[in-house]
């Protein structure tokens, strides 16, 4: 089966998740023959080498001053282009803000079916089947993709770890985009504004600690920032703390904010309320902080600390320093 995945990059950096999709879709294609990436940017011809190995022979790269800026407009149209030239069965990308962007789009375009934000994907049966937590985490849809000529996936980032599998020549094929610069014209991407830290984006993150109401204040969390530096963490935070303003908005995790999987994810101050589990509960290891013993983020935590976090996290963050040794 031909599976061709979707390589989201920023600024000439490949984002991890990328490769998480790659190993995906390689497993899904069975041979690096059948199984194609696609790039799309100012200049990507350079990133294609970084997929050798991860089960692709070709990679399409679709360079232009035009794709700088992402455009759901222009970055559809160059995937299109893509399939259009490999004919793959099915197309995987990431949930991440940009795959959960373009993605409905590319899908309409090509009378696609799509199934978003999967936590495990495979073939069988002459569908695709995925799995996808519903409700919060409350429950897991089983959803099929079948009687169509295109399926679509994306995947939950953080969920199916990337693997070599030292097959995959990866060879750049670069490919023209007839139109796009048309079509960014009727929605122009004029400027993206990053936000100041220079840490992971929680979504990529590895280890996140966030702070909830009981941090009190936007001085405050500098206490979770010290802990962060330390092992080289991202700070996330509760709604409650963001519109209480002590956070800002792209820290926050959960139904409404961002949705994580770090390898270690501590919860400072926050009680656990479903709409926050929501979007961390399926971190690999969660550490709670609490002075409420009977706060419900203790049901789902891996290591719970009954205490106040104002005491905790300095010790914590002493404790971290000794061991990595600064
Ligand atoms: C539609 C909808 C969407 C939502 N989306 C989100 C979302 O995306 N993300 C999200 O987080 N919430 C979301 N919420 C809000 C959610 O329901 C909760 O109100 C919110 O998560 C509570 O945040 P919190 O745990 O920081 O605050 P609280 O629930 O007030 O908990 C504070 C906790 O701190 C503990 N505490 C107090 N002092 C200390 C101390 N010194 N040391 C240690 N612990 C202490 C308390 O025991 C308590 O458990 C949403 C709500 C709705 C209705």
């Amino acid at each position: 089966m031909k599976v061709l995945v979707f390589i989201e990059q920023r600024d000439g950096k490949v984002k991890s998740s990328a490769y998480e999709a790659l190993t995906v879709g390689a497993r899904l294609a069975g041979s690096p023959a059948d199984a194609a990436a696609v790039l799309v940017g100012a200049d990507v011809a350079s990133l294609a080498s970084q997929m050798a190995g991860y089960g692709v022979d070709k990679v399409y790269t679709v360079s232009g001053a035009e794709f700088a800026l992402y455009n759901a407009m222009g970055y559809s149209a160059a995937v299109e282009a893509a399939i259009k030239d490999f004919s793959p069965q099915v197309v995987v990308g990431v949930a991440s803000p940009m795959g959960r962007d373009f993605f409905p789009r590319l899908a309409a375009r090509m009378d696609a079916a799509l199934l978003t934000d999967v936590i495990a994907v495979e073939w069988k049966d002459g569908a695709l089947h995925g799995t996808k937590p519903m409700y919060s985490g409350k429950c897991r849809a089983h959803l099929v993709s079948q009687n169509c000529n295109l399926h679509m996936v994306t995947i939950r980032p953080n969920v199916m770890p990337a693997q070599k599998s030292a097959s995959g020549a990866a060879t750049a094929s670069a490919l023209p985009v007839a139109g796009a610069s048309a079509l960014m014209n009727t929605m122009k991407t004029l400027e993206i504004r990053k936000g100041k830290s220079e840490k992971a984006d929680l979504t990529d993150a590895k280890l996140i600690i966030s702070g909830g109401r009981a941090m009190a204040n936007a001085d405050n969390f500098k206490i979770l920032h010290e802990c962060a530096d330390v092992i080289g963490a991202t700070v996330g935070a509760s709604r409650a703390a963001v519109d209480s303003g002590y956070a800002t908005h792209d820290m926050q995790v959960g139904q409404t904010g961002k949705t994580v999987n770090p390898n270690l994810y501590i919860a400072c101050g926050i009680s656990g309320s479903i709409q926050h589990m929501a979007g961390m509960r399926t971190s690999k290891v969660i550490v709670a902080v609490n002075t409420d013993k009977d706060a419900p983020i203790f049901t789902i935590a891996n290591y719970g600390i009954v205490g106040d976090l104002f005491k905790v996290v300095p010790v914590l963050t002493k404790k971290l320093n000794e061991l990595v040794g600064h």
